[in-house]
This record gives C-alpha cells, structure tokens and sequence, in this order.
C-alpha cells in the first residue's frame, strides 16, 4: 500500500512516520529542497499544481492526500480517475475561501460571528456600520496563522485596511471578545465511521498557535463541538481528519474557520491519545477501522517557533519533535508533547516549556 501525499512539511513528516507504523509507504510533491517529509520517502520535487508530478504520484499510488489546505483544487482535477484523493475536492474548496466557509457554516446552523462580504471601499463602511468596531477584516483566501488580516478599531483605520488589502476579496467579521479558544478535530472514514477527539484548548499569539491542551473540562461545549464536526463531516460526505476551530464566549461557540487535514492543535494526540491524529487520517482514507480518540491523560503541547533554544533543548520534559527546519523567524520548528496524570501537573510543564522558548 502506498499513499501519496501533496505537500512535504511537517505535517507530511508526521504522516510519513504514521503510515511507516502502520506499514504503509509514502510518498510526496513538494517544490522545495529536502523538506521535512524527505525523511520518510520519496518526493517528486515539483511545483504542488504541476499536472506531470501530480499524474506521476497519483499513477504510483493507491490514495492521494494533502497536508495543507491551498493546494489548487483544479490541480487535483488532473488525477481524478487515477486514485482517490481524500479529503474530497469540495471541503478543499469551502475551505479556501471564507465567505464560502461562513455560508457553510450558516448552512449547517453552525453559530458563527457576524460578518460581510467586502468588494469596494464603500462595502468597508457598510461592513463597520453593521458589524460595529472594532471589526476583524480577512483575505478570503490564503490567509494563514493570522496573515492576511487587519484590525480596525475605528473608521480612521478603514483606509489603512483598504490600502493594505484592498487588492483582493475580503469578509470583515464582528471583534469576538472571546474567553478562549479551541478546536475540535474529527475523523471520517471511507465507510462514513466517524471519531471525535476530546477538545483542545489553544493559545495564539500573533495569529501563531503557540499551546494546546486536551482534554478540556466543559462537557456541555464539548458535546456541542462534536455535533458541529459531525455536521460538517456528514454533509461534505468527508474523509480523512478534519480540524474545527472556534472561540468560547460563555457558554457559546462560535466557529471561525475549519481545516481540511491533520491540524496543528492536534499534534499532542501522538503521545496523548491512543490514536494519533495522524494515524486516524491515514486509516480513514485506507478504509481501516478507525482508533480510540481517547486522551492517556492531560495532553499539552507547545509550538516551537522561530529558534529551538539550547534552554529548551536541555529541559528534558515531554516528547520533542524537531522537523529538521532552517530556523526562521514565526517558522514552526518543532512541538513538544507532554502528557500528565492531572491538569495542574501538564500546565506547570507548559509553563517550564514556555519559559524556556523565549
Ligand atoms: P484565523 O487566521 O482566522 O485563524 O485568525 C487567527 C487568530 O486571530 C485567531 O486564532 C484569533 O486568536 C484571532 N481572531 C481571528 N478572528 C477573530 C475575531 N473575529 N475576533 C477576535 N479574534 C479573532
């Protein structure tokens, strides 16, 4: 059996090492020069839209995947016939643009914050009138880890907004004053199984993840995100991982975006979960029975970003995945995984951790 993969970050890596466990080749297209998933098998060194290294993988393999969410959808119309590719092409589309995402969510009666579509400097104002600032103002597409966006607090800073994204199709969302926030990850196999992992408990800076934790005690919000992972996995008749992002406003969720692939805020599921998040999607697109979602206790994780410090790298606390990366600044490096017996204890090793990053 072997698995072909688009796109050979990180995300491919841990795949990579997942499919290996689960006696399964891979291999990958990806236009840089030893990426992190080189490590793990073959990669076809091309751009991800090139229909000769995509019909070349997809000619190898049994199943296609992606590890990234701006693979060109078109690009995966030339190796439909050849081999399945999962996630389906129209959870990659709504998840590329999002006002599409927004709409699916209203489809769905997924609650989500008040937004308007943006095309001209007049729909700006009218955007500021309905949704009040400060306003959050968003690409509709490629925007990733924050980028792309702009925060206006008064209508001074709509020229300023206009000017700096104006060039493209925008949606401005409401200012969320929200608790905190998280994501819940959900895996759908080919014969429509579905699995639920616990809530994850996410801290951003900059737009960047920076700590997850899982599971999170809130039964009731818990059982609400599933319902709207369950929605969204039925409807788009998926398969493979699908990550839900969304912020806490009291005893409310409100969904901010979702991701088509394994998903950052779930990389402590390899060491604190009986099935990796990994593991789950490649037995979802193989057809396998999928694995427990259950937590080995009070999971964490904690992005390295930009340089692993020798600090850090002398702790010694939790399991270190270091992709192989040059260092760059905002570049995600590496994570580490920490698993606990109680919440308190995974949070002061977080803390260690974090204190040692910066
Ligand atoms: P995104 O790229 O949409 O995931 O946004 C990155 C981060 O910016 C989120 O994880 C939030 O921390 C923050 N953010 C995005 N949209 C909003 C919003 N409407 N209100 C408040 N914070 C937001």
């Amino acid at each position: 059996m072997r698995i072909g993969i688009i796109g050979a970050g990180q995300l491919g890596q841990m795949l990579g090492f997942a499919a290996r466990d689960l006696g399964a080749e891979v291999r990958f297209v990806d236009p840089a020069d030893k990426p992190p998933a080189a490590v793990c098998g073959k990669v076809i060194q091309s751009a991800f839209d090139d229909p000769v290294a995509l019909i070349a993988l997809a000619d190898t393999c049994d199943v296609i995947t992606y590890e990234f969410e701006n693979v060109p959808v078109e690009a995966l119309q030339h190796i439909a016939g050849i081999a399945p590719v999962y996630p389906p092409a129209a959870a990659l589309r709504h998840s590329q643009d999002r006002l599409d995402e927004k709409r699916l969510f209203n489809e769905l009666e997924i609650p989500l914050p008040d937004y308007h579509g943006i095309n001209s400097r007049e729909d700006m104002d009218a955007a500021a009138e309905k949704l009040g600032l400060p306003m959050v103002i968003k690409t509709r597409r490629f925007g990733y880890d924050g980028k792309g966006q702009f925060v206006a607090a008064s209508t001074d800073d709509l020229d300023a907004a206009w000017s700096e994204l104006g060039d493209q199709a925008l949606v401005a969302e409401r200012w969320v004053p929200f608790d905190y926030e998280v994501s819940c990850i959900g895996a759908r196999s080919v014969s429509g199984e579905v699995a639920i992992y616990p809530l994850s408990r996410n801290s951003h800076t900059d737009g960047i993840l920076r700590t997850s934790r899982s599971p999170v005690d809130a039964p009731e919000l818990s059982t609400k995100a599933s319902s709207f992972v369950e929605r969204l996995l039925d409807h788009l008749d998926y398969v493979g991982v699908l990550a839900l992002e969304l912020f806490v406003v009291g005893d409310e969720l409100l969904a901010n975006e979702f991701a088509p692939r394994v998903h950052n805020s779930g990389h402590w599921s390899i060491e604190g979960s009986e099935t990796s998040q990994f593991e789950n999607h490649l037995r979802a697109i193989l057809d396998l029975p999928l694995g427990s979602t259950a937590c080995n206790g009070h999971a964490g994780m904690v992005n390295l970003i930009g340089e692993i410090t020798e600090t850090t790298r002398a702790l010694k606390i939790g399991q270190m995945h270091d992709y192989g990366k040059t260092a760059r600044k905002g570049r995600k490096l590496g994570h580490i995984t920490v698993v606990a017996d109680t919440a308190e204890e995974r949070d002061t090793q977080i803390d260690r951790i974090g204190r040692s990053v910066t």
